[in-house]
């Protein structure tokens, strides 16, 4: 089978349709960019971009001027590394475990060294290898999650010796509240960045996410490293949104019919039909990523209207009330909206009690991808 027939069969033998707009990416990518100019705009890629294809995903940044890009893990590198030119950059962001830093080394990746152990691992490395070897320095300004503590950070600081192997390609730091743009944490963070930056006055501060990027120019530093942002997300509560939308999500109708007044429907029969009833059965369930916790609260939109879910999340299906349309309106194959126009990211994550992010990366594999 040829890759256009593949790639037909694919469009009708999945749950449904997920577009993935690369312009709007780029567009995003370059937005951002502008902003904290001078500043580097470096992108976050982990978790397969994520969950939109760090295999496409990569390469459109890079058309976009992108030279700069985050993963979470070794691996992810290793797999970001075949899409990227031989110029761009991949740090780390988890740092390395024990182990792997031969070949963090051998590939020109970029650790976050987020502990003095860390660190003389690197540096011994750098010693095995015959060279001085990069990486980032994390400090911990207070979220406690990764990075150099205070104590660790006056260590490093009386004992110089210890950077004598790696070049120090930017200090960072991580912001806890940055979507919030009147959390204080945030000028807490940007002040311990402050004196952190002080103490090592010849190096560049990485500090910034997404919300960051918004809270003004002293975030900005030397690079900014936005993820949710450049897929379109809202990444700070202070302003409105500037971002393209890049996902949009259809699934397909698999059963329409019709049931009585007082029919259960779906698992443990939680849900019993208020009034005669037109019932559509989607092709797509939690175990792509549309979480249990939308039974009863969620909705797909067909023709400008709002289907409400009815029953529980399945694993691969759901069913969704379709009284408000005509009878013939949805049939076997039809697609109707889960993210797009009617109902953004923002909206199915909040109705299903979490995060735009945790919906993005949970989306799964098996949706046709469709890059525009
Ligand atoms: C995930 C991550 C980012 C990107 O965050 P967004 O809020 O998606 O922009 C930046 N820095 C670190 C350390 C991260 O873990």
């Amino acid at each position: 089978m040829d890759a256009s027939a593949a790639n037909d069969v694919n469009k009708c033998a999945l749950s449904g349709i997920l577009s993935i707009d690369l312009e709007a990416l780029k567009a995003n990518y370059r937005l951002l960019a502008a902003k904290v100019s001078p500043a580097i705009c470096g992108a976050v890629v982990k978790a397969d971009a994520y969950g939109l294809g760090a295999d496409r995903v990569g390469p459109a940044l890079v058309e976009a001027g992108c030279r700069d890009f985050f993963v979470a893990h070794l691996v992810e590198a290793k797999d970001l590394k075949r899409y990227l030119p031989r110029e761009a950059k991949i740090v780390v962001l988890n740092g390395l475990l024990p182990g792997g830093e031969p070949f963090a080394a051998a590939s020109g990746f970029i650790p976050v060294l987020n502990s003095l152990a860390q660190l003389r691992n690197w540096s011994k490395e750098a010693e095995r290898y015959g060279a001085r070897l990069p990486a980032v320095l994390q400090f911990d300004t207070g979220m406690s999650r990764l990075g150099l503590s205070p104590t660790e950070a006056n260590a490093l600081c009386s004992d110089p010796d210890l950077l004598r192997n790696v070049d120090v390609e930017f200090i960072m730091s991580h912001l806890a509240s940055a979507d919030e743009s009147l959390n204080l944490q945030n000028t807490d963070q940007l002040s311990a960045m402050g004196a952190v930056a002080a103490r090592f006055p010849e190096m560049r501060v990485c500090l910034t996410n997404s919300g960051g990027i918004f809270l003004g120019r002293g975030f900005h530093g030397a690079m900014a490293r936005p993820g949710l942002a450049l897929y379109g997300g809202i990444a700070s509560d202070g302003v409105p949104n500037p971002t393209t939308p890049v996902v949009s999500l259809s699934v397909r109708v698999i059963q329409t019919h019709t049931v009585p007044e007082g029919t259960l429907i779906g698992y443990g029969g939680s849900h019993r039909a208020p009034f005669e009833m037109r019932l559509a059965t989607l092709a797509a369930g939690y175990a792509d990523g549309l979480p249990r916790s939308l039974s009863a609260s969620g909705a797909a939109y067909a023709f400008g209207r709002r289907l409400p879910i009815v029953g529980r999340v399945s694993m691969d299906s759901m069913t969704v009330d379709i009284s408000s349309l005509p009878d013939d309106a949805l049939g076997l194959g039809s697609l109707v909206e889960l993210i797009g126009s009617h109902q953004t990211l923002e909206d199915i994550a909040r109705d299903a009690g979490t995060i735009s992010y945790e919906m993005l990366t949970g989306l799964g594999q098996r949706y046709h991808r469709q890059y525009i």
